[in-house]
């Protein structure tokens, strides 16, 4: 198979293009309204005003916005914006933007360059369209989108187009989330409720505010644009629906970290060029397990804006594969029987002194804190494991959580041999009086060691303390991270809250006693969810229904979380969902399901009706005829009996393919008849799913027979070895 004509142009471009170099530090943020450019581009005043609302969360007062305003719009016209756009999170899961150009007519012919504080501040998008989960009417169309001081503003430039991006929340008219955003900055803002309470009450000092932080590890496939397009599955659903694996897959072990092909350095240049402008801190690259298979981690960043972050670096990719002609598949499973694409979601609590809540530290006074975040994080993920599972449950991610290469749907903590020693130590109760000579003779002098080194790393973890931070694993590759820092920040919070609440209750002098006694206590409980093995055995699955940890397999059944009433008055009580902003976000999750199955059941339709067996059935024809030739060409002395099994084989794969494509359509169409949504969604997973998965066994069994020259679609070792 030669290189496509696209994979030679794009050679020839880039082996052409880069002359210049310019260090990246000269120009980083330079797309950004940052706070440096605002300090260079407003009054003095007008500065402090802004700085003190982002930092206090207060709204700006119209005369400010105004300033701001003015000032962004200059800038924004400097970089060449023609347009402006409120920029938000809709519950698609992708971003959306309407764009309204800055002109406005002053005279009859004549237009001037305007943008007030109003515009600035406040959008009025038509809502109708978006998924809700019924909280909206269509009659009461209007949402609202609302400026995000702590995120800041930034120029988009699409092909000669260009931009201002003003990052929002986007909420209905009677002020209900319509978007990912709202909830997630009021987790933020619950979390450090009670993560500052939590630290005063444990006697630190001068903590203002407490910060969670991410670092998305996002991985991607990328695979020739020629091939892509004529896949119509990867075109509308993201994933191959049919197609066998390659004779060589990952097994040589050679593809990760491997050194990184030309045409896929140069891409990885070209997206970081564009993130580094975005000021999106892009740090390290490489490639993944599967071949064709990649990895870009940014340093991490306040949560909202490592949100942010993630969605433009999911659109970069994109779009910058598109020029490389190239396409950047971030599908959860794009291949079947290849590894598929996760996104670890690096998680972390700090206070505004720039101190790391789950850093070990040195002293026994650090080490109690770091004892008290730590715990209370475990024990929100024990106590609302189903939540978390629930948080990762997609369509897509449901293909690769529990293969053989992804965490379970079993959510565990690891973590590691160390600290699992210090809880047991805690737990046996050597400590009295919580002297530093107790705390330290628990094993903790040696913690400081945990977050220098943690070579001991289980790879197979859905949840894993790497050091400093925790790594949740489970989280699919195309995901947008808000929503399971929403339900992290939030049932940490409850945590801290309640080991408060304990704490305080022992009533002692010594605070220090009071938190050992708490953690004894706790750490009994919450044991069943510590677990340091391998995720991926079988032996694990047994042990953890044992121990009762939930194991949703699938979607339908793992979004019931969302709609307990554990969680509703959780998310209610932590005013970041109300009950009704949380029934609405399970149905939507459901109907997206479904959605995503529909889509793929149609594509298969298509694929099998109009690709595979036309091309199957002239093969077929080409091997009847060939038997006939044959036995008049050489009468009795005729051996056709090969042919004949290939033929017998071929038909029998056609019959089976037409018929379970049949079957299929007609289940789908039983479930369509259904109105319970959440009984429709579990049809479609039981009835439906396993179904497709044996349609495909037929047609990949059919590519292995049929001649290459009229198989109609690109194969898995083209696209994944020819770039
Ligand atoms: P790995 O070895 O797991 O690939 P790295 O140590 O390179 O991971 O870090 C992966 C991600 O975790 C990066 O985005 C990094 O910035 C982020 N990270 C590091 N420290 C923290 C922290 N304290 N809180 C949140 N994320 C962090
Ligand atoms: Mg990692």
């Amino acid at each position: 198979m030669k290189k496509t004509n696209l994979t030679i142009a794009a050679e020839r471009q880039y082996s052409i293009e880069k002359e210049k170099f310019v260090p990246v530090s000269q120009y980083f943020g330079e797309d950004t309204f940052s706070h440096k450019v605002m300090k260079e581009k407003l009054p003095k005043d007008v500065f402090k005003k802004i700085m003190d609302a982002i930092n206090e969360d207060t709204p700006l007062d119209a005369e400010t916005a105004n300033v701001v305003a003015h000032a962004i719009k200059e800038w924004a016209l400097e970089k060449g914006a023609t347009h402006f756009a409120h920029w938000f999170q809709p519950m698609t899961g992708i971003t959306a933007e309407k764009h309204d150009a800055f002109v406005d007519p002053v005279s009859p012919g004549q237009v001037i360059e305007r943008f007030s504080g109003k515009q600035l501040v406040q959008g009025e998008p038509d809502a109708s369209s978006f998924p809700s989960g019924g909280i909206r009417a269509t009659f009461e169309a209007r949402g609202y989108t609302a400026w995000d001081m702590s995120s800041p503003a930034f120029i988009k430039r699409n092909g000669i187009s260009t931009t201002l991006c003003i990052p929002t929340v986007f909420i209905s008219y009677t002020g209900q989330a319509l978007d990912k955003k709202t909830p997630l900055l009021r987790s933020i803002r619950a979390l450090n409720k009670s993560a500052t309470a939590m630290l005063k009450l444990l006697g630190v000092k001068n903590v203002k505010k407490v910060y969670s932080n991410l670092g998305p590890e996002q991985e991607y496939f990328l695979i020739d644009m020629d091939y892509y397009y004529k896949r119509q599955d990867l075109v509308l659903g993201g994933r191959t629906v049919v197609g066998a694996p390659p004779a060589k897959g990952q097994e040589l072990e050679d593809q990760y970290f491997g050194s990184i092909k030309e045409r896929i350095s140069s891409f990885m240049h070209d997206v970081e060029e564009e993130l580094f402008k975005l000021g999106i801190p892009a740090k390290t690259r490489h490639n993944e397990v599967a071949p064709s298979q990649y990895e870009i981690a940014p340093v991490y960043e306040e949560a909202n804006l490592a949100i942010d972050h993630n969605q433009l670096v999911m659109e970069t990719l994109r779009s910058v594969a598109k020029k490389h002609c190239l396409a950047a598949l971030l599908n959860e499973k794009p291949f079947a029987k290849i590894n598929g694409s996760g996104k670890h979601v690096n998680w972390s609590m700090s206070d505004n002194n720039g101190n790391n809540l789950l850093n070990p530290g040195s002293t026994p006074q650090d080490s109690i804190q770091f004892l008290v975040f730590l715990i209370a994080t475990v024990r929100a993920v024990y106590k609302h494991a189903d939540i978390l599972r629930a948080s990762v449950a997609s369509y897509g991610n449901d293909h690769r959580l529990g293969a053989n290469e992804a965490p379970p749907a079993i959510i565990s903590v690891f973590l590691g041999d160390q600290l699992t020693q210090i809880l047991e130590n805690i737990e046996k109760g050597t400590v009295n009086k919580a002297t530093n000579a107790e705390i330290i003779d628990l094993g903790i002098s040696s913690l400081y060691q945990v977050s220098k080194d943690n070579t001991d790393r289980n790879r197979t973890s859905p949840f894993a303390f790497t050091g400093n931070k925790f790594e949740f694993r489970a989280v699919g590759s195309s995901q947008s991270i808000s929503t399971q820092i929403i339900a992290l920040n939030t049932i940490v919070a409850e945590s801290i809250d309640e080991l408060a609440q304990k704490i305080k209750a022992k009533g002692s002098d010594n605070i220090n006693k009071s938190v050992f006694e708490v953690l004894k206590e706790e750490i009994k409980d919450i044991k069943p969810v510590l677990f340091n093995g391998d995720n991926y055995s079988k032996a694990w699955e047994e042990e953890a229904a044992k121990r009762g940890l939930p194991n949703e397999k699938t979607t339908p059944a793992a979004l019931k979380a969302l709609v307990t009433e554990k969680a509703l008055s959780l998310f209610e009580k932590y005013e970041v969902l109300s009950r009704v902003e949380l029934k609405s976000r399970q149905l939507i999750h459901l109907e997206r399901y479904m959605k995503d199955m529909e889509i793929e059941v149609k594509c298969l339709n298509n694929i099998c009706m109009n690709q595979i067996i036309p091309a199957a059935v002239s093969y077929q024809k080409r091997l009847a005829g060939a038997i006939n030739a044959t036995k008049e060409a050489l009468g009795s002395a005729a051996v056709v009996s090969s042919q004949i099994e290939l033929l017998k084989r071929v038909t029998e794969l056609i019959n089976n393919i037409y018929a379970t494509d049949k079957d299929i359509l007609a289940k789908v169409e039983a479930a369509c008849s259904i109105h319970d949504e959440q009984k429709k969604a579990e049809m479609l997973s039981s009835k439906v799913k396993p179904k497709m998965d044996e349609l495909r066994e037929y047609v990949d069994a059919l590519e292995g027979l049929v001649d290459d020259e009229i198989w109609p679609m690109p194969k898995f070792w083209e696209m994944l070895f020819i770039n």
